[in-house]
């Protein structure tokens, strides 16, 4: 009932195949009215990290699993590509761009190297794949009633964290993890800039904080995160259900709270 508003015919979530982007695909499939298609992307949908996966497309037929490499432009052409066959002639109604990687290093020991691939993993790929979506999210903005911003019309979820909020600094004495902290700010702005560019075409833009989540990336450290992956999807889908034109643009967490840029 908390996600009566959510209303999706169709859904793309990258890194699907585990965490957070896992626990998100199980419960647009449990909604009592769930979305007509979800498209799980993930690296390898045949090998043995797509299992869970491929348990639950073996249940649900409007589960579709999908081959994506976020770093890899051509490959997010081929997913967009294949989205929008799938889908015929309708239109993509929310892209959630949740892959992402963290690299556990401190400030002193930060590379070129690592600089460049969580840039390239965490704000390039969302980038490219919502340029690559944007005909398949503006028909949607298109095919549906009424002008006003929202999830069930069309969509760009950016998964975001705290650890990017230059106020917060998120779990700085836990860890120094300056790369994903970058490429977090640098995916706050990009979500600015979506919103500014794409509110035209109907798509609202909203950068995400899930929460300090139970998941492999969360628990790298030594301690135990306090939200589980179906605590932090149960409140971002309600979060999800509320959006409306005031929301586009802002960085907001699991649950419906403003985080500070
Ligand atoms: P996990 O490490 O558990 O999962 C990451 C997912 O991203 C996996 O499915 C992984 O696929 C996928 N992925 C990573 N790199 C790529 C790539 N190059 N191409 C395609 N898929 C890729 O992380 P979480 O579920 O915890 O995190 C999900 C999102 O939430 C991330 O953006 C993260 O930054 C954000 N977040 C998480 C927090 C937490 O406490 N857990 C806190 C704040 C933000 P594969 O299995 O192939 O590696």
């Amino acid at each position: 009932s908390d996600m009566a508003g959510l209303c999706v015919r169709s859904v793309l979530v990258t890194g699907a195949n585990r965490g957070i982007g896992l626990g998100l695909v199980r419960q647009f499939l449990g909604m009592p009215n769930p979305p007509e298609w979800v498209f799980a992307a993930c690296r390898d949908p045949k090998g043995q990290r797509a299992q869970e996966l491929q348990n639950l497309a073996s249940r649900h037929p409007n589960l579709v699993i999908i081959p994506l490499e976020v770093t890899d432009p051509a490959s997010i052409k081929a997913a967009a590509a294949r989205v929008g066959e799938q889908l015929g002639g309708s239109g993509l109604n929310l892209l959630i761009n949740n892959a992402g990687i963290a690299k556990m290093n401190s400030l002193d020991n930060e590379t070129l190297e690592n600089m460049m691939q969580v840039y390239t993993t965490n704000t390039v790929g969302p980038l490219l794949l919502s340029q690559a979506c944007l005909p398949l999210l503006k028909k949607a903005a298109q095919g549906s009633l009424g002008s006003a911003l929202s999830c069930s019309k069309a969509a760009i979820i950016n998964m975001s964290s705290s650890a990017g909020s230059i106020e917060e600094v998120y779990l700085w004495n836990y860890g120094h993890v300056v790369s994903y902290r970058c490429s977090k700010a640098a995916l706050n702005m990009l979500t600015k800039c979506q919103s500014l560019g794409y509110r035209q075409h109907g798509v609202l833009c909203v950068a995400l904080h899930p929460g300090w989540v139970q998941t492999d990336m969360g628990s790298a450290g030594s301690q135990k995160p306090p939200v589980t992956v179906d605590e932090s999807v149960q409140g971002m889908l309600k979060v999800l259900s509320s959006l409306t034109e005031k929301e586009t643009g802002t960085f907001l967490d699991w649950e419906g709270k403003v985080v500070p840029w």
